[in-house]
């Protein structure tokens, strides 16, 4: 019997490199899949509708909401995000992993609902070098950078109840600690569904 995928949640703040670091091992990795987030945050230059985000206005969000066709959802840096149900649900049980470029409240909430679920923290090597990250990206106004900024410090707070944390250095030595970690939590003997081995 093929196990079920895992959920894999790598939250942190803003510059820190989650987004790089996912599109890093997805690359790679032929069993992992993106979770596609929806926001009412405009698009960046270069995104687009139905790779990056789902670009809702907040009507159609809230009544997604309503309908329940979200697992998660949560008012990041004045935005609304929120991960689709239906894609979920079919990765896992294709035994896929499924990659949540997601905040620590969605964590926290996936990790209550599913068991499978685990939660990695990504942070910069230091808060200088967040900020330089932030500015270097040059897709968010002054005023943006300085909210992700302020908020960093609360995301980090919630770092203890966090399973794993990578220092994203070196980009492919913190995207190989990504895969280990995967790999281990598909060895836990509770991830695997058919134990029965030939004596
Ligand atoms: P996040 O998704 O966490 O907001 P991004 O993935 O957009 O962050 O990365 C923010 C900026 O930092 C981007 O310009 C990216 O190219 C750069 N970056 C990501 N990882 C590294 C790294 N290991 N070293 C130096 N720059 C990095
Ligand atoms: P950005 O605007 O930089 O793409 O993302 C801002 C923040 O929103 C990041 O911390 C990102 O991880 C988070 N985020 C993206 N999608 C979701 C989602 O579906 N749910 C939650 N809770 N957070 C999300």
């Amino acid at each position: 019997m093929k196990n079920k995928g895992l959920l894999i949640v790598i939250s942190a703040p803003s510059g820190a490199g989650k987004s790089t670091l996912c599109d890093t091992i997805i690359a790679r990795n032929r069993n992992f899949r993106r979770s596609i987030s929806c926001t009412t945050r405009p698009p960046r230059p270069g995104e687009k509708n139905g790779r990056d985000y789902y670009f809702l206005s907040k009507q159609k969000f809230q009544s997604l909401i309503r309908s329940g066709g979200l697992v998660e959802w949560a008012v990041v840096h004045g935005n609304y995000y929120g991960t689709p149900k239906a894609p979920l649900k079919k990765n896992i049980a294709l035994g896929r992993d499924v990659i949540l470029n997601i905040d620590v409240q969605g964590g926290f909430s996936v990790k209550k609902h599913f068991n499978n679920s685990v939660l990695i923290f990504v942070m910069a090597p230091s808060f200088k070098d967040l900020e330089k990250r932030l500015k270097g990206r040059g897709q968010d106004s002054e005023e943006v950078i300085r909210r992700r900024l302020l908020n960093a410090k609360n995301e980090i707070a919630c770092l203890k109840k966090y399973e794993y944390l990578v220092i994203n250095d070196k980009l492919n030595r913190a995207a190989l600690e990504i895969e280990a970690i995967i790999l281990a939590e598909h060895r836990r003997v509770r991830n695997i569904s058919n134990t029965s081995f030939k004596k």
